[in-house]
């Protein structure tokens, strides 16, 4: 993080403590507001009163910075409470004290939204609290799991998957990318950004719909789904990847060895699996409905492809089917691997 950055903001007015009550303008937040509380916390005019304990034990070096009496002298009182002013966004702080006061880190039954999830991590990023990013992290990984099994089957990560990056990016988490830059290739008009915005709130995929916990108000901001340039070419590069990927994949039977192994094929009188292979190839693969999903879904169509009886549909031996499916698995582990060096250079 930018040391600037993490530096508290000052308080932009004098230093008496004549300020009884809140300006107007600025809301007490009532689920934060704790009237034992010795510390008000001001950001985008939303007021957090609080105790300075308990963000200081956080072990964030942020705060123990912010509460350094002699580096930050407090310079406004409110109801006897030192104010201070921090830059970021309201609803990150909000997601950070459901961390620490909070149900979010102890819900029974429900899950947290992408939404609550993407706040908590951004607050816990920048205002650096380690532990709280940990929690974020594990719980976005549970949501989304990294296996190469599940991830071209996470559907609902589409509606998130631009966000899911701009929050990578912004909070120097890498392990979310690839799987998010997949599911931007399954879709057929992805959105490169200004998509969500204000109207998140409203969407059918909401967590109030689905049963998950908001902590608050669903509130996308425009720039949470604005890939940046360097992104957009990414997503560029893995969509001609994949195109080429599955092209070359399914446009002619594959010459493995085995397939046209004399031996193993010694009893068949129709010859060696590799000349009925070739009769059925075009149809079933080339020529397939799933086949057009090609370019956009290759390890869900390599999934296709192990599925189909080869045995009933063209007599391929046991074996060959066996090795045959043995190697569209490898064939998938190399396409998900690839994806790290050739078009994410990580
Ligand atoms: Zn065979």
């Amino acid at each position: 993080m930018d040391n600037r950055e993490s530096m508290p903001a000052r308080t932009s007015h004098g230093s008496t403590s004549s300020w009884r009550q809140l300006r107007p303008g600025q809301a007490r937040q009532e689920v934060f507001w704790f009237n034992d509380g010795n510390i008000i916390v001001r950001i985008e005019s939303r007021c957090f009163r609080v105790h300075r304990t308990v963000l200081r034990e956080t072990g964030s070096p942020y705060f123990a910075n912010l509460f350094n009496e002699v580096m930050h002298p407090p310079n406004e009182m409110v109801d006897g409470c030192c104010v201070y002013d921090i830059e970021g966004r309201g609803c990150d702080f909000a997601a950070l004290l459901d961390g620490l006061y909070g149900q979010l880190t102890c819900l029974v039954e429900q899950e947290p939204s992408f939404f609550t999830l993407a706040c908590l991590l951004r607050a816990s990023h920048r205002w650096q609290v380690p532990k709280l990013r940990a929690w974020a992290i594990q719980a976005l990984t549970r949501r989304w799991p990294p296996s190469l099994d599940q991830v071209h089957k996470q559907v609902d990560l589409s509606e998130h998957a631009t966000r899911l990056i701009v929050l990578s990016r912004e909070c120097e988490e890498k392990s979310f990318l690839k799987r998010a830059f997949y599911r931007l290739l399954s879709l057929e008009d992805f959105d490169l950004g200004h998509k969500g915005s204000t109207e998140a709130g409203t969407n059918a995929g909401d967590a109030s719909t689905r049963g998950e916990y908001d902590h608050e108000k669903v509130q996308w901001a425009p720039a949470d789904s604005e890939l940046a340039r360097e992104d957009i070419l990414h997503v560029v590069r893995l969509q001609r990847y994949a195109a080429m990927f599955w092209t070359l994949l399914a446009r002619k039977p594959p010459s493995y060895d085995f397939l046209s192994d004399r031996e193993r094929h010694s009893g068949w009188w129709s010859g060696p699996c590799s000349v009925r292979l070739d009769a059925v190839w075009h149809k079933q693969v080339t020529e397939a409905g799933f086949s057009i999903q090609g370019g956009r879904d290759p390890l869900g169509c390599l999934d296709n492809l192990r599925d189909i009886p080869w045995g009933t549909l063209g007599k391929i031996c046991e074996a060959c089917v066996t090795d045959c499916r043995a190697n569209w698995k490898r064939q998938q582990e190399a396409f998900w691997k690839i994806i790290d060096r050739e078009i994410l250079d990580t």
